[in-house]
């Protein structure tokens, strides 16, 4: 459950559109989401927040380093709390529902062609866009 303490952590006064957003991003059935799916999920619950409001609270919570926006091709930009560990992405070209993923071989194999190159890997960024087979 996220506190008013998280938002102070990161340097963030406490407001009440603060507080929901974060709420809401903590406790969403789906982890990824657009700020129209945020606006549209704080009107179902009856509450009074902007979507000019929601775009400027989420800008900056990823300034802050609360959540991590994600442009994904063909479709709005996500926002998922960053829980500070790794993890990929799916999206599926047809509803644009985000899955996430995690593969120690795919991990081992990025680094290892990053060595093969002379680098070392500071930091990735995999997505694959799936389609639900039929
Ligand atoms: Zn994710």
């Amino acid at each position: 459950m996220v506190e008013n303490t998280d938002l102070r952590k990161a340097g963030l006064k406490v407001t009440l559109p603060r507080l929901k957003i974060l709420q809401l991003l903590d406790s969403a059935e789906h982890r990824h989401m657009s700020a129209e799916d945020v606006y549209k999920s704080l009107m179902d619950a009856g509450e009074d927040v902007g979507l000019a409001t929601v775009y400027r609270v989420l800008t900056q919570f990823e300034s802050a380093g609360l959540v991590v926006r994600h442009n994904f091709d063909g479709g709005h930009a996500v926002f998922e709390l960053d829980d500070g560990g790794h993890h990929d992405h799916m999206v599926c070209v047809d509803d644009g529902e985000v899955i996430e993923f995690v593969d120690a071989e795919i991990e081992r194999r990025q680094r290892e062609i990053v060595s093969e190159h002379g680098f070392e890997l500071v930091d990735h960024n995999l997505v694959l866009y799936v389609r639900r087979k039929s």
